[in-house]
């Protein structure tokens, strides 16, 4: 990875090879962080922030799932966030803000842990290949089950459940695809390891609903607002394999994988396995957006100055 400059840590801008943690880090042992992550964009009127605000909310909701005690307001994690972007010059970055249990007891016991927060801005451009945005991803539906509710809350941004999602993610590269897709555990599609899932059928779109057990992507939420704002019908509803397999077009949603094309699942070719009108329609509003292209009547952008 690139470096950036500081890391701000507990309050302070620490020298990026400096940011370091006690290898006795609760949350290193128990899967017990929180986290965001965020992305910047260069636009022709400085560095926006997309969607800082409700970034944060769902930053201290994970928290407040896990009883997680954030020793900062929303406000100051917002000012910190800023900071730390502004600090390291950057125009365009992916931004990391973490809370966890730090060093002081190795018992699970996490109720009278020390939590710090860290927040890193650094430059990250691709996550499922740049290149992919356009030609698409090849991808595989894991043998592995989403997590759910019963068993570690989706809905949460917690370390821990990045656990299931690394499986996943092993499994499909290691038998050759992109990347993964996960089932629930009622048998219907549910996620990327790292990624919210739609269908493109018949000039609707469909995503699976927050009840399939997926983590509610801000950029899911974005591109629903993009397409019923173009006309589309978006609805939120169970999808079973199959009808991926027949779809007109399939998508990811992510901050890291923004828009990318899914033209391949389990060996089926999506589509005409080339990127699809709708998806390419949507991904090219939303790059405007975020780049200050296009208008934000959302009001999506958080300039940083
Ligand atoms: N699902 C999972 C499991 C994720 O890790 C992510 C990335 N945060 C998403 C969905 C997409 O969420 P967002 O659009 O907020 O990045």
């Amino acid at each position: 990875m690139e470096k950036a400059k500081k890391i701000w840590m507990d309050g302070k801008l620490v020298d990026w090879d400096d940011a370091k943690v006690h290898v006795l880090t609760h949350s290193l042992h128990y899967g017990s962080a929180i986290f965001e992550g965020i992305r910047c964009y260069k636009t022709p009127n400085g560095p926006a922030i997309f969607r800082l605000n409700d970034h944060i909310k769902r930053f201290f909701n994970s928290a407040k799932i896990y009883f997680m005690p954030i020793p900062y307001t929303q406000q100051e994690i917002y000012n910190a966030i800023k900071q730390t972007v502004k600090v390291n010059g950057l125009q365009e970055c992916y931004i990391r803000p973490i809370s966890y249990y730090g060093y002081g007891e190795v018992k699970l016991d996490s109720l009278q842990s020390k939590v710090d927060v860290a927040i890193a801005a650094f430059p990250f451009v691709s996550f499922l290949g740049k290149k992919n945005q356009e030609k698409g991803v090849r991808c595989k539906i894991s043998s592995w089950i989403r997590i759910t509710s019963i068993i570690l809350p989706p809905q949460a941004k917690a370390s821990g459940n990045y656990a299931n999602s690394l499986l996943a993610d092993i499994e499909a590269r290691k038998a050759g695809y992109d990347e993964a897709i996960f089932e629930n555990i009622n048998g219907y599609i549910a996620e990327g390891p790292g990624e919210n899932i739609f269908v493109v059928r018949d000039g609707k779109l469909i995503t699976p609903a927050p009840s399939a057990g997926i983590l509610c992507g801000i950029v899911r939420d974005s591109v629903m607002k993009i397409a019923r704002d173009m006309g589309y019908e978006v609805t939120e509803r169970d999808i079973p394999r199959e009808e991926l397999f027949i779809a007109d077009e399939a998508f990811f949603t992510g901050t890291a994988a923004e828009i990318t094309p899914i033209v391949e699942v389990d060996n089926r070719t999506i589509g005409n396995g080339k990127r699809g009108p709708i998806t390419g329609k949507i991904q090219k509003k939303f790059f405007g957006i975020v780049r200050g292209e296009d208008s934000d009547h959302h009001n999506w952008l958080d300039f940083v100055r």
